[in-house]
């Protein structure tokens, strides 16, 4: 009960200050004493240090020793604390649930939930992902529920609803087959998670209806079954073909916008990367060519490891030895891709994982795989922020960034899952939980 009063206040707050920000009154200057501070930069914490914010933009950062505290301004000590950028999670689905395969899972979301309800859970999980210190997400699909993400965004933006900044790709495209619902009985038409779309043209045209209704990237599913193959290897049944793939690419890079690519391994991987992908999805099986054609390409991946720790099914069954496949596999992938220096971003895929668990379990995983603790911060903060196309002004603590700060007792260089542990969160200048 106090928890939720205390959410309760820190909501109030988030919105008077949003309030207060349309006001047209001088911008408030508010004073952050940062113990430690990770700037999501620079390789080493800083001690020390004095950030000035005004409005809802980091006005400076400097030494406490020398640094000037202007008049009049609000002062919010954090010297005992480790002070960071904002987070980014750059994989999750605020329209999902984590649904429970024993409660009818995916299938029953979609058939029995108004898109009402489904709007009002997805409010839910975009206020925990701020309470945990996630002040940016980027969504990718609503699964089902249309252009949903949209108008949370507005909803957000426009001060009604606490929420990271969201970066969102509405509906996503798959092929005919590439998708559930699936398993009906052939004669129903079925409702998709994913807009279906076959041959270039279509491609396209879904890619510019996503686009024109305020897209910020294109999701497309590269792969969609997986299976164990008969050399214990795991295939991965591909979707769209490089020309379907290319005219969405050719689309949306024109829009300026860029597009994300589910793929797991094989075939349908291997068409991403040619049909030129900004992002890899999973990447559960990546071989040592799509290493190289990433690394040439600049690709990004966002690897989403914990996901697939969840919902195995029964040991002795296919779809049971496939889930244990897929974590199997997916480890050497990732320590292959770390090593070879593939930009690496963190993504969760929360909704396919319960809301009610913690987001940075992901950095565990990371870090257990081989990545350093300050590495993997980075790919939550400033290379997040590059792939997002927001470099300077997320994901960092510097001067013309925006004031998106958060703030925990112990030392996540240390131990890594203090990540979990996040006390003190401001978005845009605005404090929403904390001191
Ligand atoms: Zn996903």
């Amino acid at each position: 009960m106090t928890h939720r009063l205390r959410l309760a206040a820190g909501s109030l707050l988030f919105l008077a200050i949003a309030a207060f920000g349309q006001s047209g009154a001088a911008p408030a200057v508010t004073v952050i004493r940062a113990g430690s501070l990770i700037d999501g930069k620079s390789d080493q914490p800083l001690r020390d240090r004095v950030i000035v914010i005004r409005g809802n933009r980091i006005e400076s950062v400097s030494d406490a020793a020398n640094a000037k505290i202007p008049a009049g301004a609000t002062v919010i000590d954090l010297s005992k604390e480790t002070v960071l950028p904002g987070l980014i999670d750059s994989h999750t689905h605020i329209f999902l649930q984590g649904e429970d395969p024993a409660h009818g899972g995916y299938d029953v979301n979609i058939l029995t939930a108004p898109l009402a309800l489904r709007a009002a859970r997805a409010t839910v999980s975009v206020r925990r992902a701020l309470e945990q210190g996630f002040t940016t997400l980027r969504d990718v699909e609503t699964e089902g529920a249309g252009y949903g993400d949209i108008g949370i965004k507005q909803a957000i933006e426009a001060g009604y609803i606490p929420g990271p900044r969201l970066f969102v790709s509405t509906r996503a495209i798959s092929t005919t087959g590439g998708y559930m619902l699936e398993g009906y009985a052939p004669e129903l038409d079925m409702p998709k998670g994913a807009q279906i779309v076959d041959g270039p043209v279509e491609a396209r045209k879904a890619a510019r209806e996503q686009l024109d209704h305020g897209a910020d990237w294109i999701k497309v599913y590269m792969t969609h079954r997986s299976w164990v193959g008969k050399n214990g290897e795991l295939v991965s049944q591909p979707t769209l073909t490089v020309e379907e793939l290319r005219a969405i690419v050719d689309e949306t890079h024109g829009w300026g916008k860029k597009v994300a690519c589910h793929a797991y391994g094989g075939i349908g991987l291997h068409r991403a990367l040619d049909g030129g992908c900004d992002s890899i999805e999973h990447g559960l099986d990546l071989d040592d060519a799509a290493i190289a054609q990433m690394l040439k390409q600049g690709t990004w991946y966002v690897p989403t490891l914990s996901a697939y720790y969840y919902d195995w099914g029964p040991a002795d069954s296919p779809s049971g030895q496939r889930d244990r496949l897929r974590a199997a596999v997916h480890e050497p992938s990732f320590k292959k891709a770390l090593k070879a220096g593939v930009k690496i971003v963190f993504g969760t895929d929360m909704g396919g994982i319960p809301w009610t668990d913690p987001i940075a379990q992901e950095f565990s995983r990371m870090v257990d795989f081989g990545m350093p603790p300050m590495d993997a911060i980075q790919s939550a903060t400033s290379r997040a922020a590059t792939m997002l196309d927001m470099e300077g002004k997320l994901g960092v603590i510097a001067p013309g960034a925006f004031a998106d700060i958060i703030a925990l007792h112990g030392d996540p260089l240390h131990n890594i899952k203090e990540l979990e542990n996040v006390q003190f969160v401001m978005k845009d200048g605005g404090v929403f939980r904390g001191k």
